[in-house]
């Protein structure tokens, strides 16, 4: 397998996988950002042919880590966008695990998808911001897309129970965040460091974040769209606080089927790794009488407008993924930079959306343009309500 995203959390659990498993797998390319001392780290532990690294400029340092460990032969080193696509495209591996953050590694899950390679596929941004075109590769190279999110994960083994065509509805669960239970005039105060409070699973800051907005749901809804090739409408969000079932499929006579499981990223990521077999793990077991009681309720897409914007975004089709994307990024960025306020975050996404429509997606590159028009929109946005917030005196949101 290729492994991209190595050092950040999703590749750590993937690997701990691994670990259990190491007779099943070989680690053929391993890819990181810019910590270069734990790839190196991973590259004495995995011996893998190839790295990948975010910028070209860190391969001198890349280098200097490997031999400081003694890593001989020296592994291929590849750098930034281009050199991830170009391991995608010419590596020997089977699966290739992209946990990636943001749309560098978009280019190398359309390089897999072409050469027939499954995806497993953990980046939250890929089809987002370019389901289309990762679409199009895997049809036409014969490539597979397997889900590592749990909901996805949880959503692909419920259709096992039945034909396509007897689906009536996706039902995506959400814990809701932190702010479930808020007013709107204590979200209108909300702070980054609340945002972070994430009640059940333990993730980066901008996902985090996305979880208190909602658009980490409203961007799983349009993964779902995609991935399973449903409509908005047939794609429900459903707040289950206990992050248990973690999501359901509706069939057509009434059927309701759920998967459950705990809340831990290794169930997913093995059962991508493995499929169609289900293997032994030493992960801890679902003990429903202790957890004793799952709850449900309807998702507020009035409270929480990001649901809107990701339900409009699918139905707009073409770049309105990527800029959705973008928009919101930058928009996170700039809540944890005190500039902006909570519901700030989803009315410059709205604004953005607005402002970039018709943007077209034909290929990779469409994607690419789309996020940096749609980021540089949202910059100035930002800097907007910034000021308008330092005119009104207004304390930065901390
Ligand atoms: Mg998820």
């Amino acid at each position: 397998m290729a492994l991209f995203g190595a050092t950040g959390s999703i590749g750590g659990s993937t690997l701990q996988v691994i670990a259990e498993r190491e007779a099943e797998f070989e680690v053929t390319a391993l890819g990181a950002g810019r910590n270069v001392s734990a790839l190196a780290d991973l590259a004495a532990r995995w011996r893998p042919r190839a790295l990948g690294i975010g910028r070209a400029e860190l391969i001198p340092q890349l280098r200097a880590e490997l031999a400081a460990r003694n890593i001989r032969p020296e592994p291929e080193i590849a750098a930034g966008a281009a050199g991830l696509r170009d391991l995608a495209a010419g590596l020997d591996y089977d699966v290739l695990l992209l946990a990636t953050v943001g749309v560098p590694g978009l280019a190398a899950a359309e390089a897999a998808l072409a050469r027939g390679k499954t995806l497993a596929l953990a980046n939250k941004e890929a089809l987002v911001a370019a389901g289309p075109i990762l679409l199009r590769a895997a049809a036409e190279g014969g490539g597979t897309i397997l889900p590592v999110d749990s909901e996805h994960s949880a959503i692909h083994q419920c259709l096992r129970a039945g034909q396509s065509g007897e689906v009536e509805r996706l039902i995506l669960t959400a814990s809701g965040g932190p702010f479930l239970e808020w007013t709107d005039a204590q979200l209108r105060a909300a702070t980054p460091a609340a945002a972070l409070r994430h009640p059940t699973w333990r993730m980066g800051r901008r996902i985090t974040t996305d979880s208190a907005t909602l658009m980490n749901k409203g961007f799983e809804l349009i993964e779902a769209c995609h991935l399973f090739a449903l409509d908005e409408s047939k794609v429900e969000v459903l707040i289950h606080p206990q992050s248990i079932v973690h999501s359901l499929v509706a069939y057509r006579d009434g059927s309701v089927m759920a998967q459950l499981g705990t809340a831990d990223m290794r169930i997913p990521i093995q059962y991508a790794l493995t499929y169609p077999a289900r293997e032994a793990t030493k992960r801890e077991k679902l003990d429903l009488a202790a957890v004793a009681r799952l709850e449900f309720r309807s998702a507020d897409e009035g409270r929480f407008p990001a649901l809107r914007l990701a339900r409009q975004a699918w139905r707009a089709g073409g770049a309105a993924g990527a800029v959705l994307n973008a928009a919101d990024e930058v928009a996170v960025e700039a809540f944890h930079a005190g500039q902006l306020s909570f519901p700030d975050i989803s009315a410059v996404v709205e604004d953005v959306l607005g402002a970039c429509q018709h943007l077209k997606m034909d290929q990779m590159a469409d994607a690419q343009a789309a996020d940096a028009a749609a980021r540089q929109a949202a910059q100035e946005r930002v800097t907007a309500r910034a000021g308008r917030r330092g005119a009104n005196g207004s304390a930065a949101a901390r």
